[in-house]
């Protein structure tokens, strides 16, 4: 005792109970505390009246259960999407994004302060790298968001009168789905995500089902094969926005390092290895990716793949001077990439006017 705390979100369920054991408590009380915690949504250990007191001042002294605080929340004009601009303990600040569309919630969280990988459509990448993120704080994301859901109540679904909307049994909607495509490239930062991960598959903790966890990487290729070859099935996501080496290399700078076609191969390994399709983002940029003849090669370059791509209209941030491609051009896209047996989708721009859409996250950074 007397060191500096550890924290607890940064543990998982089996550490929990290891810990407590080593302290000479039953395991009975390790399992209360998990679903205090994950389960009630307490954050103090004075909150827990069934943990016996001794256990509980232990646990002050070794554990800490602080959430980094919101330093502004902001509302979408349309009321669909929250951003939550949140202050770590040793002052970076991220970004995390409620969204409420096509009849679902979605947490979207960042993994990192800034981004190391350097797009220069991206806010995020603009910024440059701060520091990557620690399990703990990306867990507790994704508690923040679903706190906010139980606080709301029974919200959009037309419910009962709330009698006692914070109570765990009060009916509101369930986070059920996680994007990692906040601020950060998750598959720099592979080891704390993945923990993160487990924490939040965990069915007695936040229980996210590993299929409603969207992965989305800029094509770390060793991130993809080793997540290939582990047993995590979450859904991976690969931001392509180009078809050849060079056009893409124009794009991503990382392409440098991690080539197109090692990358495609990457990507077979990972469907079959993991039996799962694939997902592809495209971010749509008017008379740069957006051309028939992008769209042609895209198809041959993912022939024979179980691949989904999905279509981004391209969103403004202040170091960018690019246009997003207009509906047109995106339907014509998407009929070339269906002639090739490709499905895909076009994004809804949802969250502009609060600088919450794909790659205008910049952790307080003024919007454009
Ligand atoms: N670092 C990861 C995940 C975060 S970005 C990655 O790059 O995949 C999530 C998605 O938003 C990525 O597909 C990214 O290419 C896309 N994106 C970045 N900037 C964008 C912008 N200005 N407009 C639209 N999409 C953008
Ligand atoms: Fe980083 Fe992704 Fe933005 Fe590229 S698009 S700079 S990888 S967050």
């Amino acid at each position: 005792m007397g060191g500096p705390l550890r924290h607890f979100y940064d543990l998982t369920r089996d550490e929990i109970i290891a810990l407590v054991a080593s302290w000479d408590f039953s395991p009975v009380h390790a399992v209360r505390l998990w679903s205090y915690v994950y389960h009630d949504g307490v954050d103090r250990f004075a909150a827990m009246p069934e943990v016996p007191a001794r256990l509980r001042a232990r646990l002050e002294g070794e554990l800490s259960l602080a959430r980094p605080p919101v330093a502004l929340e902001t509302l979408s004009a349309d009321g669909f999407t929250r951003k939550y601009l949140l202050a770590l303990a040793d002052g970076p600040r991220i970004e995390t994004v409620l969204m409420r569309y096509t009849g679902r919630v979605t947490a979207c969280i960042s993994s990192q302060a800034g981004c190391a990988m350097g797009c220069g459509f991206c806010a995020t990448g603009q910024m440059g790298f701060v520091r990557h993120l620690t399990p703990g704080e990306i867990v507790t994301q994704v508690l923040h968001i679903g706190r906010v859901l139980r606080r709301a109540g029974p919200a959009a679904a037309a419910g009962p009168a709330r009698v006692d909307s914070d109570s765990p049994h009060a009916r509101h909607e369930r986070l059920r789905n996680v994007v990692l495509m906040g601020m950060g490239e998750p598959l720099h930062n592979y080891e704390a995500v993945m923990r993160a991960v487990d924490i939040l598959r965990d069915q007695n903790g936040p229980a996210i089902g590993a299929k409603r966890i969207t992965l989305s990487t800029v094509g770390v290729i060793p991130g993809i094969v080793r997540l290939a070859d582990e047993a995590r099935p979450i859904q991976l996501a690969v931001s392509l926005h180009a078809a050849t080496q060079a056009e893409r290399a124009a794009l991503v700078p990382v392409a440098a390092r991690w080539p197109l076609a090692e990358l495609i191969k990457a990507c077979r390994y990972y469907v079959e290895k993991q039996q799962r399709r694939i997902f592809f983002e495209w971010t749509l940029i008017a008379g740069r990716n957006d051309t028939p003849e992008q769209a042609h090669a895209v198809g041959r370059l993912l022939r024979g793949l179980q691949a989904q791509v999905n279509l981004i209209p391209l969103n403004p941030t202040a170091g960018y001077g690019g246009v997003p491609s207009d509906r047109d051009a995106a339907r014509r896209f998407q009929e070339i990439l269906a002639g090739h047996g490709l499905p895909s989708t076009v994004r809804q721009r949802r969250g502009l006017d609060i600088a919450a859409g794909c790659g205008q996250l910049a952790g307080g950074a003024r919007p454009p």
